[in-house]
């Protein structure tokens, strides 16, 4: 079955300085690494539309909205920090807009009959990004803002967001906890940034976090002891993923130890779970990963397992 991989152009030209470990090279590595596996041949390519603003206000702050729309610069060389991380040129707001919307497509999409799978190679990130708040390199929520139009225009009553990025999907949590139509599954380090994640804050939220140096055999441990029962008991009708690579290894921008091998299983317990309950819908969405090498390698195996070959 094919995969929808969803990008746009303006996710190249979104660019927070000269040294932002978030840079557009992410995206070039990504495509770069899918065309030497042969990878490339397997997926079909789609730009994303914009996000409307009332697709946006699912899940935030119309004032947050009309915020960042006046943040966003107008002329070339212009930068604007929105938060402590978080910057924006003169093509962020469009990137922004579009990463949200590829998560709009790839729902819309795996909801028809044609594609199974899609992932979102998009820039701003966004499961740090709250009701009201840009954070940690993120605008707008993609995956967040992909789930509520799931639940609100294909009238979906169960969607399960899987979040293995190193960092806390904060974000997501704010957004969602207490709404019993979304199961939100975050693994992370702690202690470390953005410090959330300790305290169970809703029936909802499946927070795993794990030490520094955590390792393959650990992640597996935790994931098969806690997610995958709470998973199955969900029965998701369509499962979301905020896909952070930061987790790797070579990755440091934090301490785990896990491997290509590693990412590659956790997708294959998900696209499992898809096949078992929802007719292997899943959506993901590019989040951390940060090691140029790495990020190409890992988004390769995730693609590989999302495809699938049952
Ligand atoms: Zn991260």
């Amino acid at each position: 079955m094919n995969l929808a991989l969803i990008s746009h152009q303006t996710c190249m030209e979104h660019r927070m300085g000269a040294h932002h470990p978030e840079c557009p090279e992410r995206l070039h590595a990504i495509q770069d690494r899918l065309i030497a596996s042969g990878m490339e041949m397997l997926v079909t390519h789609f730009d994303s539309p914009a996000a409307t603003i009332d697709q946006l206000a699912r899940v935030h702050d119309r004032a947050y909205i009309q915020s960042i729309m006046d943040a966003a610069p107008k002329t070339d060389d212009a930068l604007t920090w929105i938060d402590g991380d978080t910057a924006m040129n003169r093509h962020s707001l469009e990137a922004a807009l579009h990463s949200a919307g590829a998560a709009i497509l790839g729902v819309d999409l795996v909801m028809g009959d044609r594609y199974h799978t899609a992932f979102c190679s998009v820039r701003p990130p966004g499961h740090h990004a709250g009701r009201a708040k840009a954070s940690g390199f993120c605008i707008f929520n993609n995956v967040a803002i992909g789930a509520a139009h799931a639940l609100e225009h294909h009238g979906l009553e169960r969607v399960a967001i899987v979040d293995f990025d190193v960092h806390h999907g904060d974000g997501t949590e704010e957004i969602f906890a207490g709404d019993e139509r979304i199961l939100f599954c975050s693994s992370f380090q702690h202690p470390f940034y953005p410090g959330t994640g300790a305290d169970s804050v809703a029936p909802n939220v499946v927070n795993l976090p794990m030490p520094r140096l955590t390792d393959g055999e650990a992640f597996k441990a935790k994931v098969e002891a806690s997610w995958l029962p709470r998973l199955n008991a969900f029965a998701p009708q369509l499962i979301m993923v905020s896909a952070g690579f930061d987790g790797h290894v070579e990755d440091d921008m934090a301490h785990f130890n896990l491997r290509e091998a590693d990412f590659g299983w956790i997708t294959r317990e998900i696209h499992k779970l898809a096949t078992k309950y929802c007719k292997e819908r899943v959506v993901s969405c590019l989040e951390g990963g940060y090691t140029l090498s790495a990020l190409g390698r890992c988004v390769s195996t995730h693609i590989d397992e999302l495809i699938g070959h049952v």
